[in-house]
This record gives structure tokens, C-alpha cells and sequence, in this order.
């Protein structure tokens, strides 16, 4: 059976760093039953992250891969956020479907990026029920664990939510028809590290000739929200970077940027490991 997630843990010395990359499985279930072809619904992966980000683990920071495609089911939502247009009988659970939702886009999605139905049916509650058990709350178990522990044992520690976005926002993103910049992180306005990480993350990069963006267009979304407690010493920053710096963004293959952005996401994770270090020590 396949599991829904990989922990690579760190052979050597180890960090209190976590980085997660929820959006990047590949691993249609056969059960998905999606309408529009595979190609139209990968479109809502991000596609290689968990892969250029390879090289943490060598560098002491511990990686989460989840192997379930994200629009099966959103690693990156409540489980509050369900679209009660979706299914076929009534839900049990407490609902807040939140702006997500309403765009076809929440914990499982009822819309492809290009807007058609995911669906040619409603699906049975007891099939959403089976997702979340089966592939979310493994996923999350496994996150909730790594952090706790590292932080019982270090005092503190700190997540990089990895993921990946389109180069120009479409119709139902927050900024239409704009080009976005190489990164963008999100800490929710401040609210799920301590500033100066997020400052720091963005002056690294900024380095490396990267244009760099923060809380635009996106703030950070459920993993950040629910790990970002900086007043505990949990620090939780969202990357998104910009597809089109790696991939091809219509077939998913890797282009010639690919090898440069993944040694640049080794210096990264590198001078993140170097500042986490520095805060441990001061
Ligand atoms: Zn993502």
C-alpha cells in the first residue's frame, strides 16, 4: 500500500528545520475519478518541489514529501473547508468553507485550474471521509510529530512550507493577469514567524539576484496558520516559487533553470540552517 507521505530525515547532524512540500504528489488513486484528462488536473500540482528541495536533508533540515496529488485532497486546507456542492449527502463535520472554496479550490477541489467541473458526479460523504483519513491526517500526524519533537528538543523550530506557483496569476487567483515576482513568502502578515526570519529568507534570495515578494500575492494558507506560533519559538514561513524558473508550466517537464534553482535551494536551506544556528546559540 502506498503511504501518503515520505519523512527524509537528515543522516547527519540535524536541525530544528522542517521543510514540507504538500503539493507536490504524484500519485494519481485509482479511486480519484476525475473528469477532465490527467494533464488538465496536474495543472494543480506544484509539480518537482519536493525534488529541488533534495538536497535538505544532507544539509540537516528534515523533508516532508506528500505523495497524494493536491487536488484530490488539499494538504494546505481545513478540514472546515468543504464544498457542500460536491457531495452527494450531508456532511457531519463542522463546515467553514472559506474564499477558497468558494473559487472551486478548498480541501477538495470541485473545479480544474482551467475552471471545468473535476467532477462528473457528487461524490459520497464516505468518500471525502476516506481521503482525509487515508492521505490528510497521516500527513499532517507526520508534520504535528517532526515539529513537536524537534521542539522539545531544541526549544525551537522552524518550517518551510515549499511550494510552487504559476508565473502570471489567472482569472480566480488575487492578482489576474500579473506577472509575478521569482518568490513569494507568505507569514500572514507577520503573524507566523518572528519578522526578522521572513526578512531574512527574503534577503538570501534577494542575494542571489532573485526578485522576491512577501504577503503578495499570497500570505500563507493552513499549514503556516496552524504551525506559525513565533511567541512559542515556531516559526512557519509559505515560499512559493515562480514555475516557470524550473518547468515547463503546460508539461510539467523540467526546463534549463532547473539545475540552477535547485543549488540555489540548497544555499537556501544552507543560510536558513546557518541563521536557525545563530538564534539557537543567542
Ligand atoms: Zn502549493
Amino acid at each position: 500500500m502506498t503511504e501518503a507521505f515520505t519523512l527524509h530525515r537528515p543522516a547527519g547532524e540535524a536541525l530544528p528545520l522542517v521543510l514540507d512540500s504538500p503539493h507536490s504528489g504524484e500519485l494519481y488513486p485509482d479511486d480519484f475519478d476525475h473528469a477532465p484528462p490527467r494533464e488538465v488536473v496536474r495543472q494543480a500540482e506544484d509539480t518537482h518541489v519536493a525534488r529541488l528541495y533534495g538536497r535538505a536533508p544532507a544539509l540537516g533540515a528534515a523533508l516532508l514529501e506528500a505523495h497524494f496529488p493536491r487536488a484530490y485532497i488539499d494538504a494546505n486546507r481545513s478540514l472546515a473547508d468543504i464544498d457542500t456542492e460536491l457531495l452527494a449527502d450531508p456532511w457531519s463535520e463542522p463546515l467553514a468553507p472559506g474564499r477558497k472554496t468558494a473559487q472551486g479550490i478548498g480541501l477538495v477541489w470541485r473545479l480544474a485550474r482551467d475552471g471545468r467541473p473535476m467532477y462528473g458526479r457528487r461524490l459520497a460523504a464516505a468518500e471525502l471521509a476516506a481521503r482525509i483519513d487515508r492521505w490528510y491526517r497521516p500527513y499532517h500526524a507526520a508534520l504535528d510529530a517532526e515539529l513537536d519533537r524537534l521542539h522539545r528538543a531544541y526549544g525551537a523550530v522552524w518550517l518551510l512550507d515549499c511550494h510552487s506557483m504559476p508565473a502570471v496569476g489567472d482569472e480566480r487567483s488575487d492578482d489576474p493577469g500579473r506577472e509575478r515576482a521569482d518568490f513569494v513568502l507568505g507569514d500572514r502578515d507577520g503573524t507566523t514567524c518572528a519578522p526578522e526570519f521572513t526578512a531574512f529568507v527574503a534577503a538570501t534570495l534577494g542575494g542571489m539576484g532573485y526578485r522576491v515578494a512577501v504577503n503578495d500575492p499570497y500570505k500563507g494558507v493552513e499549514i503556516v496558520r496552524r504551525h506559525g506560533r513565533p511567541a512559542e519559538r515556531r516559526h512557519s514561513l509559505q515560499v512559493e516559487v515562480k514555475r516557470t524558473l524550473y518547468m515547463d508550466e503546460a508539461t510539467l517537464v523540467p526546463n534549463e533553470g532547473y539545475a540552477r534553482l535547485e543549488a540555489d535551494l540548497a544555499r537556501l536551506v544552507a543560510a536558513v540552517g546557518t541563521h536557525v544556528r545563530g538564534r539557537l546559540a543567542g
